[in-house]
């Protein structure tokens, strides 16, 4: 048995000005076996892959990964970047020789210039080199897809939680499917429904009403015999595309009528939901406000969620931070090169320095701030997550300072965006977490897989910013469907 195992990966931000190239990508490109030995032993879906494959002796064929590198935030991916990827995934697997399968590692949230719907186009392309064996493919929950990607494939699998934990499970998943397709003991049928609903990131977390409810009915339907998987995609709202937001897929074993009943039927549960996917939450002056009244009321640590601010350079917390007087916090991930670059020219570790930082971006990150403070870090860190979430992931970071304000008020200012997902990446540069009253992340929801373990109250924020805004009305679409709830121009324009 041989399977070919391919990825190409990639979340885009249409509402980021700057296009995304094949510069962004190239230097992370895996081909052939460095695609394995980059994913063996981390949690990713290809590891999952891996696993399975191996354990029912069957021969991986390793065509190529593509994912971005890290780097800046881009937006739109260019025409010429997909064409080049996409082209190379269909002719290695044209080259490899006799297969038995194809499985993909997407994310299903591209947007390509020129292409409307990257993975069905990519699937097709891939059909078309394989030939007429089984092709299924992996995708985030953070993912927009219709019918025409089911007509590509014969079995679609979604993440099941958000923060994302199940990504090699999702991938065993798959490749069991594709196994026991093979040996003829499966025959999938798929299904996809779309409720027409588009929602924040920051709603979504699958642990918590309305995302918990859908999930708990997909489960109870994966229990039914001839179920093979239950998927919901909750959509990817940053994302200007024609088939934008949340999507249901069922595959059963060689029942179509079935899959397509479970995926009408939970559909029509996600419609029902659509009012709860969205609530006001508090900008940041109020924010800080409340914040710091849990903090004298003993509710420590808050973890202060700004989920608006992908790029890293916001300052509104900052500055409410600063100007209301709060001590005890740290700001981890403030993405400024320039000034970093700056403080490690003309500064060492103890100096008192001073330095305008963040804001550098555009306007919605707020102005500049004012910081003076003792340097306390000065480095590249190296360091492993400790998860749950990409447990085990080793990162090395650019240059990355430290500036201790006083009060024990800390800002970590960095030369790229940088993830705390856990808190390895306070520690490595000298922050003492236990001693916090406010951590401020610039997530959505991830972060919750670790800090809800040691934070007393995760608190999500309503700031201004460049991608995963709160309030979807403060975004320009000019590619979506009239009727998708609640951005489209038939909701929008309502005067009820
Ligand atoms: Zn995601």
């Amino acid at each position: 048995m041989r399977i070919a195992v391919a990825g190409f990966i990639d979340e885009t931000m249409t509402f980021l000005p700057e296009p995304t190239t094949i510069a962004h990508f190239e230097p992370a490109v895996k081909r052939g076996p460095a695609l394995l030995e980059a994913n063996r032993g981390i949690p990713t879906y290809i590891n999952g892959f891996l696993r399975v494959l191996e354990e029912a002796g069957a021969e991986v064929v390793p065509i190529v990964e593509v994912v971005k590198a890290p780097g800046p935030f881009t937006g739109w991916i260019t025409y010429e970047c997909f064409e080049k990827y996409a082209t190379e995934i269909a002719d290695r697997i044209a080259a490899a020789g006799p297969l038995d399968g194809v499985l993909l590692s997407l994310h299903g949230a591209m947007a390509v210039t020129g292409v409307p719907k990257p993975e069905a186009e990519l699937c097709r392309r891939v059909r078309r080199a394989a030939g007429s064996i089984p092709l299924m493919a992996t995708f985030d929950l953070h993912s927009n897809e219709d019918g025409e990607l089911t007509d590509a494939t014969d079995a679609v699998f979604v993440l099941k939680t958000y923060p994302h934990v199940d990504s090699q499970e999702i991938g065993e998943i798959a490749a069991r499917c594709m196994v026991e397709t093979i040996r003829g003991n499966l025959r999938p049928a798929q299904a996809l429904r779309r409720p027409g609903l588009v929602s924040p990131s920051i709603f979504q977390g699958t642990d918590d009403h309305p995302m918990k409810t859908i999930y708990d009915r997909c489960r109870e339907w994966e229990r039914r015999p001839g179920v093979i998987c239950v998927s919901v995609g909750t959509g990817f709202a940053y994302c200007d595309v024609p088939d934008i937001g949340m999507y249901v897929v069922a595959v059963t074993d060689n029942d179509a009528a079935l899959a397509g009943k479970i995926a009408t039927e939970v559909s029509d549960l996600c419609w029902s939901l659509r009012d709860d996917f969205a609530r006001p939450l508090p900008k940041p002056p109020e924010a800080v406000a409340q914040v710091m009244a849990l903090v004298a009321d003993g509710r420590r640590p808050v973890v202060m969620a700004d989920g608006a601010d992908r790029i890293g350079d916001s300052t509104h917390v900052l500055r409410e931070l600063l100007a209301q007087g709060a001590r005890n916090w740290a700001i981890p991930d403030l993405y400024d090169g320039s000034v970093v670059n700056v403080l490690a020219k003309t500064a060492r570790v103890g100096d008192l320095v001073t330095c305008t930082a963040g804001g550098w971006y555009g306007e919605r990150s707020g102005r500049p701030v004012e910081l003076a403070g003792t340097l306390e870090y000065l480095g590249r860190p190296e360091y492993v997550l400790i998860g749950p979430m990409e447990q085990g992931r080793r990162i090395k970071e650019g240059l990355v300072a430290r500036l201790n304000l006083g009060d024990n008020r800390h800002v970590v200012i960095s030369d790229r965006t940088r993830w705390a997902i856990d808190s390895s990446p306070l520690t490595v540069v000298g922050i003492d977490v236990g001693t916090l009253d406010i951590i401020v992340l610039k997530s959505r929801v991830h972060h919750r897989a670790y800090w809800d373990q040691v934070a007393e109250v995760n608190f999500p924020i309503d700031a201004p910013g460049h991608s995963e805004v709160v309030d979807l009305s403060e975004l320009e679409y000019h590619n979506i469907p009239d009727d998708v709830y609640p951005i489209g121009r038939m909701w929008r324009n309502r005067t009820w």
